[in-house]
């Protein structure tokens, strides 16, 4: 494939933005080489600016679950640019979004609209701070929740991409208050607590884990945390970014039947647009601001056209539950695909996965945690990046992130992937 034209504009981005891109996992510095600069997408499909097609699995990293550019969603930003793209002032659609959402969530009664991932876990943990009266939080080693002070410890995503142990900014105060365990290690959490008794406000978790390629709870592990929350009047905040509308409608709590304090969200719920939000039940949502005391606020909050993005894309997905079997029979289909072209190529991987999110990793050893993501053969999975990208499939330039599986993917888009990983495998091997 020609790259020449991304070649050119890398260099000038480089220039003007810091590393060339505005956010960080998109430069390519883990795998190597040129970002390539996109130019349009329809479906599964994306072209770059060079003319050069592929298949799409980050499709902007969950938002697309049901392909680029879906034809309803863009047509609802058509028709609500025309009456005006911001008001500053309330309006309805506010109030319908709010109600889809909670007709989809268990558990919430209130929802907070706010502009990205990033400001809504921020948010929640100031919520559950405000709301406990308590200062220290729990987070997991390879988990991320956006680039707020307080997550960026032990942070998964672009953090560990880039192999960021301490963030610099970041005050030794702030750090302070963040505990951290392993993912799925529930003994690691119970004595965290019970070295800090009364001073824990929150756990905040991906209750599937995909900012360190895709890793499931283990059994029991949300149960427990769940007990230990109401054992000790911590509260427990899912981090629904990436999880949510795309494991099921309800999202992670609806899957595995488990109640979350707070819920985050980000990506799906915009339709593509930049949007978050945080909720939870009436009790503990009224405590925001002007309700209550603790302060939220934002200026583009619930933007009128973000808002018609995700409700349009949300309706479609609360209308039509099949769209998640759907996305698990690709999924399946790809999971076996793969095992099958990397096997017969005596390549040893895991292939980890849970609805319509997977990951590829080069090891013996199953990927529970952070660690064990670590010690993959990351060199190898940056050979296979590359030599999938040269044949037209578009992967994750990491792999500590997740492959997220798009309704629009069809079955010969599928064989296409595993085709080519085939190839693929085979040209990184002789290589
Ligand atoms: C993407 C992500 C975030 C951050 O969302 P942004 O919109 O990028 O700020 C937070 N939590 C999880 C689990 C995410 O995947």
């Amino acid at each position: 494939m020609m790259y020449s034209r991304s070649n050119v504009l890398f260099e000038r981005a480089q220039q003007l933005i810091p590393g060339g891109v505005n956010s960080p996992v998109r430069a390519f510095k883990s795998v190597g080489g040129t970002p390539v600069f996109m130019r349009s997408a329809q479906g599964a499909h994306l072209f770059d600016v060079d003319g050069n097609r592929y298949i799409d699995y980050i499709n902007s990293w969950g938002p697309m679950i049901l392909g680029h550019a879906y034809e309803p969603v863009v047509k609802a930003i058509q028709e609500y640019a025309t009456y005006s793209t911001s008001f500053g002032a309330p309006t309805e659609l506010e109030i319908k979004i709010a109600e889809l959402i909670v007709s989809m969530v268990p558990n919430i009664d209130m929802v907070r609209m706010v502009n990205s991932g990033t400001e809504a876990c921020m948010s929640a943990l100031r919520l559950a701070r405000g709301y406990t009266g308590r200062n220290r939080f729990i987070k997991f080693e390879g988990n991320y929740h956006g680039h707020a002070d307080a997550f960026l410890v032990s942070a998964g995503s672009g953090v560990a991409t880039l192999e960021i142990q301490s963030v610099p900014g970041v005050t030794k105060t702030v750090a302070e208050d963040t505990l951290t365990a392993p993912y799925n290690n529930l003994p690691a959490v119970e004595q965290l607590v019970a070295a800090h008794p009364e001073q824990i406000a929150a756990i905040i978790v991906e209750p599937v884990a995909g900012n360190m390629g895709c890793i499931p709870p283990q059994p029991g592990f949300l149960e427990g945390l769940r007990q230990l929350c109401d054992d000790n009047g911590i509260l427990l905040i899912f981090d629904e970014v990436m999880t949510g509308f795309r494991l099921a409608r309800g999202g992670a709590q609806e899957l595995f039947g488990i109640r979350a304090d707070l819920v985050t969200f980000g990506k799906i719920i915009g339709g593509g647009m930049p949007v978050g939000a945080f909720a939870g039940p009436k009790e503990i949502m009224e405590h925001i601001a002007p309700a209550g005391k603790i302060y939220q606020a934002g200026t583009l909050s619930g933007n009128p056209i973000a808002m018609i993005a995700g409700y349009t894309l949300l309706k479609t997905l609360q209308e039509n539950p099949v769209i998640y079997q759907q996305l698990e029979e690709k999924k399946n289909y790809l999971v076996n695909g793969l095992r099958e072209a990397l096997g017969a190529a005596g390549v040893i991987h895991q292939i980890n996965h849970l609805g319509s999110m997977m990951s590829v990793h080069f090891t013996e050893y199953p990927i529970i945690d952070f660690t064990a993501a670590s010690g993959a053969n990351n060199e190898l999975f940056k050979r296979f990046f590359h030599a999938m990208l040269e044949r037209g499939v578009y992967l994750p330039p990491s792999a500590f992130e997740s492959w997220f599986i798009s309704h629009a993917l069809t079955r010969a888009d599928l064989d296409f992937t595993i085709a080519a990983a085939k190839a693929a495998i085979k040209a990184v091997k002789n290589s």
